[in-house]
């Protein structure tokens, strides 16, 4: 049969994170590779309470079809969460995602014609790039230090791409590299958003799970003109099973979001909408994200100072105030792809930092994830990675 597929399917090779954690699912193996909130931290008996409860009093309507934009007592809810941290919006411009994945690839479809220039943090979120390069984007990547995107660069290289569709930022503990754009520079985006007329594609999962420092507003918070696309999503701060995320795009784009959400799967699954909603009818988020926090703080504390004790000195990494990573870089003639295969050899495992590059640069690069090992592992897992840390840099 000759290839029956059609010919975008070349842009998405397969994910080769999702390929190094099969590998590291072995028992035996420490792992920071993957970005796994803490399972045992999952409300797990209240969970089942708020099952019952929508069984009981709506399981019929709760296993019936529903509408696209989401169950309303959810939508509410989140536009509360939204308005403590900044974000004043009403239901109808809330719609539910099946996870902030799909509000990213909805992004995608609605916003990006062949060749448009996407401009984005130098290294950014793996499966944001895999869908913005399945519609054939370019990648414009700005440098980052330790307070975020830099801005200067950003002007640059906004002058330098007219056919800048938008700047996907992820602003608070950003995965890969746990770092928090500042302030000023938050405020500083907006302007140059505004100045060069580019949309903001916000993606914020991480800003609520803040061990550390103060909270910042999100860039949205500065929004004047309806630019700010937001995103987020209830996987780091209540279960990623359930698969619920939304996306707050402003009245301008509402509509469309809501189109082509009902082309690709009508609406998210009506059962965990209802009963998230109804575990926030009955319980304290609030106190169940102070728990994750907790537990958080404490790994990443941990894992800071095993660093800082068992890694060589001539090494970098970023100190998060929040979620889930820490981004490492090497000196440049290490090669994080080759110190992930000794690693592996010694059963503790990490994401090499390429695949985070979407022009492919940096590889003395690396991503480490502290939310899903226990201390114990952690302290065991950084002192194997500096023992073979060593022997690579002396080579
Ligand atoms: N955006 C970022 C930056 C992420 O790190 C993740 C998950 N790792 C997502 C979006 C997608 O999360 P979900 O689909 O579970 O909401």
């Amino acid at each position: 049969m000759k290839n029956k597929f059609a010919e975008r399917t070349h842009l998405v090779k397969p994910s080769e994170t999702r390929e190094i954690l099969k590998i590291t699912e072995r028992p035996e193996i420490i792992s920071f590779a993957g970005g796994l909130p803490a399972p045992e931290l999952f409300p797990v008996e209240a969970l089942k309470v708020a099952c019952n409860a929508v069984l009981n009093e709506e399981g019929e309507a709760s296993l019936q079809y529903s509408t696209t934009e989401g169950y309303i007592p959810l939508r509410e809810a989140i536009c509360q969460r939204m308005k403590v941290i900044g974000i004043n919006s009403t239901i109808e411009n809330v719609l539910i995602t099946s996870g902030s994945q799909q509000a990213i690839d909805l992004t995608g479809r609605l916003f990006i014609n062949e060749g448009d220039t996407i401009i984005c943090e130098s290294p950014t979120y793996l499966a944001a790039i895999n869908v913005f390069k399945s519609y054939n984007a370019k990648f414009v990547e700005v440098a980052m230090d330790d307070e975020g995107m830099v801005m200067e660069e950003l002007e640059k290289k906004l002058l330098e791409h007219p056919n800048t569709k938008f700047i996907y930022t992820i602003p608070d503990f950003q995965n890969p590299t746990g770092r928090t754009l500042k302030l000023e520079r938050r405020k500083r985006m907006i302007e140059l958003a505004n100045q060069y007329d580019v949309l903001i594609v916000e993606d914020n999962p991480y800003g609520a799970i803040r061990f550390a420092g103060e909270a910042l507003p999100p860039v949205k918070h500065f929004d004047t003109e309806s630019r700010v696309i937001y995103i987020s999503t209830f996987s780091k701060i209540f279960t990623p099973g359930l698969r619920l995320g939304w996306i707050c795009p402003g009245e301008r784009f509402i509509d469309k979001y809501v189109s082509f959400k009902q082309t690709a799967d009508l609406h998210t699954d009506s059962f965990a909408q209802r009963i998230t909603a109804k575990y926030l009818e009955l319980y304290n988020i609030e106190e169940h994200i102070n728990k994750i926090k907790a537990v958080y703080k404490e790994r990443c504390t941990a894992m800071l100072s095993c660093i800082n004790e068992f890694f060589p000195k001539n090494i970098n990494y970023s100190m998060p105030e929040g979620g889930l990573f820490i981004w490492i870089e090497l000196p440049e003639s290490v090669d994080s792809g080759k110190l992930f295969a000794r690693c592996l050899e010694n059963n503790v495992a990490f994401v090499p930092g390429v695949p985070f590059f979407p022009n492919g640069t940096k590889k003395s690069t690396l991503r480490l994830n502290y939310s899903n090992m226990p201390k114990e592992k952690i302290i065991e897992g950084i002192k194997r990675m500096g023992e073979v840390l060593y022997r690579e840099i002396e080579k």
